[in-house]
């Protein structure tokens, strides 16, 4: 079963601004600063879903 994933967002609560999901983000959509919550610009994101992938804390939430 494949399901589409149409919205990836970052939850403020969980995310602890590690960064690797910016790194690796391939369209180069994720700002923020180290340590500090790490936000996703929703209109230049593929939804290709490695920030969800690589994030180690659990943050990045997908619907
Ligand atoms: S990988 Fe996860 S914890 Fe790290 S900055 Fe991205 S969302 Fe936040
Ligand atoms: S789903 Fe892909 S394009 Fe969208 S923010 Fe995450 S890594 Fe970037």
């Amino acid at each position: 079963m494949n399901q589409q994933y149409t919205h990836y967002e970052i939850d403020k609560d969980k995310c602890v601004g590690c960064q690797l999901c910016a790194q690796n983000c391939p369209v180069n959509v994720i700002s923020g600063e180290p340590s500090k919550t790490h936000v996703i610009d929703q209109s230049g994101c593929i939804k290709c879903g490695v920030c969800f992938d690589v994030c180690p804390h659990d943050a990045v939430k997908r619907s």
